[in-house]
């Protein structure tokens, strides 16, 4: 990799890290324009694809859009939140999920590699909070 597109990986995290909310790859080559004019979709995937790899952002598959990763554990399994008011994104760690889901999924002989939570709600800023304490 060139020193050009590690500065690109830099600056596409700094912009995620700025922020809650997740980006599209088109919010992001728009928001980078100001800073490289001229800047070309291919480069931003590219740094997209380094980053989700290394898990410093992910995906978010329902909303084709990138977060930062909030863990320094950046391989942890989480549960991602979706206010649907306000779009705050939050990843909430919950490790027993997983292992129950995939044993549950195992019951059928199906062996799960990857999993992706996104529940979609309304946050606790939003609405009444609901959250059993
Ligand atoms: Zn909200």
């Amino acid at each position: 990799m060139g020193k050009r597109g590690k500065e690109m990986q830099t600056a596409v995290l700094a912009i995620l890290r700025a922020s809650d909310r997740p980006y599209s790859a088109y919010e992001l080559l728009e928001s980078l324009k100001d800073i490289y004019p001229k800047i070309a979709p291919p480069t931003v995937y590219r740094a997209l694809a380094a980053l989700t790899q290394r898990g410093q952002i992910r995906r978010l598959e329902s909303l084709n859009a990138f977060i930062s990763c909030q863990s320094q554990e950046h391989q942890q399994k989480s549960v991602i939140s979706i206010c649907g008011d306000c779009g705050l994104v939050a990843e909430n760690f919950e490790p027993d999920i997983f292992s129950h889901l995939s044993w549950a999924l195992e019951k059928t002989g199906f062996s799960a590699q990857r999993h992706m939570i996104e529940v979609n709600g309304i946050c606790a800023s939003c609405g009444p909070s609901q959250a059993i304490s």
